[in-house]
């Protein structure tokens, strides 16, 4: 990294050297003291490079100097070049995401120094405009190129060709004729502002009700949370892009957080249709260049909206006037190494401490949110009927113990029926079922052997197109194998149940016309393959989708009038928590794909458990009636929101040390009131990457400061150094 120091003038000499604590972006305890030139202005969030052995790196100020260690042995930190700062109230989220999930502060100022290139001095291009020659030979491409420089924009060589239809060497030679001359430009173009009336929307009467209140909230500048809760295809995107215009017209700044980047696409374009342009993004496939791009407008608040992954939390916005969490239930928020910590609620937290709203959206919120809004802690801004003509598609269960197919058969008389009927119609169908692969256990039929991961444990996943057995854990593949590797049997290892593939493969006997093609999170259909099998899917070229859950959310196919669950009960029943709010949530999403315009659709669910809870919820329609259900539940069980639980991992590769630091753990733990410890038992993959995990489970009751516990209890306890402690607050994996 480039740093230029910014030396003190002569007469500042004489006075003292002050000193600063300085945070690093790394797992220290906390900050460290260092002295900063004679005559610089110490301020909380002042960005310096700061001597740490042998190496330099970039610290930010953080507060007074704790003052135990002498001025001769103190090092020096110099501040960077144009003494740029990361705002305080964004120093102050750090320090409470750190001391909220009990992870070392520098941790988590890393995640706010992600773009160490966004704090040099901007770099120049060169560009191109109108010189004061006129070439002697003009060509007809020639005449191209200087009409359109003659509008006066500068233009790189690339920009010019490309306009004119040109090649650059017609460019090059205008230049080298004097015809054109250079200029410099900022490094990056500037980011297109969003136009508040570049589209004109109307709104029905509950959209606009939620609307107004949503825009009252931005226009008085405090913090408020609403949870915005409509049924799929209600309109949500249209009522809080009403919130943005707010905030533009504020000259606020908007952070819109998606939980998928495979979502952003869809509403990058959904965006410029409302606004003109697309907004920022911001997320982990960006190149480093555009990282700093971003990053740097951001902060000088040029951006004025961003859209962005969980990690866009942590950008050091100037002015930020609301924040959007949209599919706010969406595990995907929680992030789950390095760093723990659930993004929505964090968003909460920081739009607390910038004084701005919050808008929680979802048709499926997480019973937390639900009950918020229910009780009044949160603005409840509901959104009833589907938008426009679109009408909410009736759900019929299928028992499979009635429906029984023949083995190795996935789809049920009633729902070929129904495929069949929808191909026949020339509408669209969706096959949804939440698993990868061909067949997720691959066992041999002489032995019983099952093929298993070398590094955790969890069965291979056989991926029939590609010939392999694939852990989905660590990434761990081989060749299927032609025999047993136990009992050397030939031709005996059978597929056992389906993923998508196998659901693929029988579709395509069953309907050999049929257009079709599959959307999953894997390296055979990746995230281009998925892409273009949504897009195709929007545009009518095939007929039928089948996907795994990225299919399920935000995807919007006019024509697909057909939603088929192969399976409504896996991930039912492994003893989670949140398993029963999870499998309603995603059914419910799958659900709303069915008839989103003026043709009414239809689900189908196949179950094996009709009567469940989730089911019955599924089959009428009625979602509050699951909620409150589920509200009763976990208030009898203390469990969150209404008690709060903690998790504490222990991993290594040494098994017998985790075993063991997992009982003098459990041995130690202070008997407090309200508070309750689980454990040790083996976590859900007991072996992960060939390191085995232990996990215990605290569970408070709310009253209880479960941070303070924690903290005392595990600094009460030394533990072997070939054992990982990982502190999870608000688990949402139990995994
Ligand atoms: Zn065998
Ligand atoms: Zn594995």
């Amino acid at each position: 990294m480039k740093l230029a120091a910014l030396r003190p003038a002569g007469d500042l000499l004489l006075q003292p050297a002050p000193r600063a604590g300085v945070l690093l972006p790394l797992p220290l305890s906390g900050a460290y003291d260092y002295k900063l030139p004679k005559g610089t202005n110490v301020l909380r969030g002042l960005l310096v490079s700061a001597p740490l052995g042998s190496r330099e790196q970039m610290g930010v100020v953080w507060g007074a100097a704790e003052g135990s260690v002498g001025d001769n042995r103190l090092k020096e930190a110099v501040p960077f070049e144009g003494h740029p700062a990361i705002p305080e109230k964004l120093c102050d989220f750090v320090d409470w995401v750190a001391q909220y999930t009990l992870s070392p502060p520098g941790m988590i100022l890393a995640m706010v120094l992600r773009s160490g290139r966004a704090f040099e001095p901007p770099a120049m291009r060169t560009a191109f405009v109108r010189g004061g020659e006129t070439p002697k030979r003009l060509t007809s491409a020639r005449e191209r190129v200087l009409a359109l420089a003659d509008d006066g924009l500068a233009r790189s060589v690339g920009t010019l060709a490309e306009e004119a239809g040109v090649s650059p060497a017609v460019v090059r030679g205008l230049i080298e004729a004097g015809a054109l001359a250079a200029t410099e430009l900022p490094e990056f173009p500037p980011f297109p502002v969003p136009d508040p009336t570049f589209a004109t929307v109307e709104l029905n009467g509950a959209q606009g009700e939620a609307a107004d209140g949503l825009r009252g909230e931005v226009a008085a500048h405090r913090f408020a949370v609403s949870l915005l809760d409509g049924v799929t295809g209600s309109g949500k995107t249209e009522v809080y892009f009403e919130a943005v215009v707010e905030a533009l017209r504020q000259d606020r700044q908007v952070l819109i957080l998606l939980p998928e980047i495979a979502l952003t696409v869809q509403f990058l374009e959904r965006f410029a249709e409302r606004f003109g342009c697309r907004p920022a993004e911001w997320h982990s496939d960006l190149s480093s260049k555009e990282r700093t791009r971003v990053y740097r407008a951001v902060m000088n608040g040029e951006a004025r909206v961003v859209v962005g992954a969980r990690s866009s939390l942590f950008l050091p916005f100037k002015e930020l006037g609301l924040i959007i969490v949209d599919e706010e239930h969406e595990q995907a928020y929680k992030q789950e190494d390095g760093a723990i910590y659930h993004a929505r609620d964090m968003a909460v937290v920081r739009g607390r401490l910038e004084q701005c709203p919050v808008v929680l959206a979802s048709a499926t919120p997480s019973l937390e949110s639900y009950v918020n809004a229910t009780s009044g802690r949160y603005a409840h801004r509901r959104l009833g009927a589907r938008h426009g003509a679109a009408t909410m598609p009736a759900v019929r269960l299928i028992d499979l113990r009635q429906e029984k197919a023949e083995a190795g058969s996935w789809l049920s008389l009633p729902l070929r029926e129904a495929v069949a009927a929808a191909l026949a119609a020339g509408e669209q169908s969706m096959l949804f079922l939440n698993r990868r692969g061909y067949a997720p256990l691959t066992l041999c039929s002489a032995c019983g052997h099952k093929m298993t991961c070398r590094d955790c444990s969890s069965w291979l996943v056989e991926h029939r197109y590609r010939k392999r057995l694939a852990c989905h854990q660590c990434g761990y593949e081989i060749a299927t194998p032609p025999k047993c590797p136990e009992c050397g049997a030939e031709g005996t290892l059978i597929a056992c149940g389906p993923g998508v593939e196998r659901v693929a493969e029988e579709f395509a006997v069953l309907f050999p016309q049929a257009r079709v093609a599959i959307a999953s999170s894997d390296t055979m259909h990746g995230p281009r393959e998925t892409q273009a099998a949504i897009r195709a899917m929007a545009k009518r070229e095939i007929d039928v989708l089948i996907g795994t859950q990225i299919v399920a959310k935000g995807h919007h196919f006019p024509q697909l009038t057909l939603v088929g669950v192969i399976d409504a009960d896996l991930g039912g029943s492994d003893g989670d928590l949140r398993a029963r709010e999870r499998t309603f949530q995603l059914l419910h999403q799958v659900s709303g794909r069915a008839g989103r315009a003026e043709k009414a659709g239809t689900v189908l669910i196949q179950t094996r458990n009709p009567k469940d809870a989730v089911m019955a919820a599924l089959a009428s329609g009625d979602r509050d009636a699951f909620y409150e259900q589920e509200r009763l539940y976990r208030e009898r069980a203390g469990a969150p929101p209404f008690g709060r639980l903690a998790a504490i991992i222990l991993s290594g590769h040494d098994g017998g040390a985790v075993t063991d630091a997992g009982r003098a753990l459990a041995k130690a733990a202070p008997a407090a009131k309200g508070v309750k410890v689980w454990g040790p038992t083996p976590a859900f993959y007991h072996l992960l990457r060939g390191q085995t995990r232990e996990r215990l489970l605290v569970q408070v009751e709310r009253n209880v400061d479960v941070q303070a516990y924690l903290r005392t209890w595990l600094a009460g306890v030394k533990l072997s150094n070939k054992v990982r402690v990982t502190v999870d607050v608000d688990p949402v994996s139990f995994f």
